[in-house]
């Protein structure tokens, strides 16, 4: 690895805090190697009020690219030169490209998730969709799959902080993808919610619950799983949470979290390369 690092080395890294336990500096790192391209990837833990700072780093040492994690994510929107089209509207960003001093801010949580389903065989164009959850991952989710072409992405959130956001939520998406139809209801009100799941091609959890430690609760009664309804999951840990094992002895297909995390990183990685990421190598060197 070292003797791969010269004078012309070109810099990536992950900006927020904490970054200690990521495993992007690993995961592209092992990529530009197997690829033979200079680039190296680091992590450094800055804070929202260093964030200026780090643009002014970014522009200094004509940086690729790179990510950004929490809490940093929002203020990065706000100091690129351009935004993507899902970045714009959620105002946020987790992927930067800079391309000749222009530093385009791209958010791929949802764009990840919605090539982990393609690639199980799922289209998501003129599909109705129910997602659970209103935070980070299920914005970015909603917003991919309206600019995708779902018909319909019925948001289910219980009565807390993030209601509101998916009522934003469905505002912007009304202005930006009216043929797209965006309703907002509780998660507490489990008529609306059959009627929902009742009425839908796919149903997502992108909240908290049946991840640990909530491992055993499941938002989704499985009464309402039928054969031809696709259930996936955003939670990866555990890799096949209650929903999904209960959608899989009904015998829905069910598509766990682990591969929404996998494509993210094929996504960044061919924003900041232009090229395809090693997938079946870099399984190999997990495992
Ligand atoms: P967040 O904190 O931004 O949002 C939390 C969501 O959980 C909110 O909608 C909140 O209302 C909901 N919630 C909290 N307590 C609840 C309860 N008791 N019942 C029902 N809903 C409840 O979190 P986030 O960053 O959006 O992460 C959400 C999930 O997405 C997590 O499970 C995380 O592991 C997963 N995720 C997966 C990937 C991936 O690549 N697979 C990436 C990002 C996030």
């Amino acid at each position: 690895m070292e003797r791969r690092i010269n004078g012309h080395t070109g810099l990536l890294a992950l900006f927020g805090t904490p970054v200690g336990h990521s495993g992007s500096p690993a995961m592209y790192n092992f990529s530009f190697q197997h690829d033979g391209l200079d680039y190296a990837y680091m992590a450094f833990d800055v804070n929202v009020e260093q964030m200026p700072a780090v643009f002014d780093s970014i522009r200094l040492f004509n940086m690729r690219g790179g990510n950004f994690t929490m809490p940093c994510k929002n203020i990065a929107a706000e100091l690129v030169d351009k935004l993507s089209p899902a970045a714009e509207i959620i105002g946020a960003c987790n992927v930067f490209v800079n391309d000749a001093g222009v530093i385009t801010g791209h958010i791929t949580d949802g764009v990840g998730f919605v090539k982990n389903l393609e690639v199980n065989g799922v289209d998501v164009k003129g599909k109705k969709t129910v997602v659970l959850g209103a935070g980070g991952a299920a914005t970015a989710i909603q917003v991919q799959l309206a600019l995708d072409g779902a018909s319909e992405v019925a948001i289910f959130n219980i009565d807390d902080e993030f209601y509101s956001r998916a009522e934003s939520t469905k505002e912007k998406l009304a202005a930006r993808c009216p043929e797209c139809k965006v309703t907002v209801e509780h998660l507490e009100d489990k008529e609306a919610l059959a009627a929902a799941v009742n009425n839908a091609d796919i149903v997502i959890n992108a909240t908290i619950m049946g991840m640990k430690p909530h491992e055993d609760v499941t938002l989704i009664d499985k009464s309402l799983f039928r054969k031809d309804l696709v259930v996936a999951d955003t939670v990866y840990n555990p890799e096949k949470t209650k929903m999904i094992l209960e959608a899989e002895e009904v015998g829905c297909q069910a598509i766990g979290g682990k591969g929404m995390l996998l494509y993210q990183g094929v996504v960044n990685y061919s924003l900041f390369t232009g090229k395809d990421f090693p997938i079946e190598e870099y399984q190999k060197f997990q495992a």
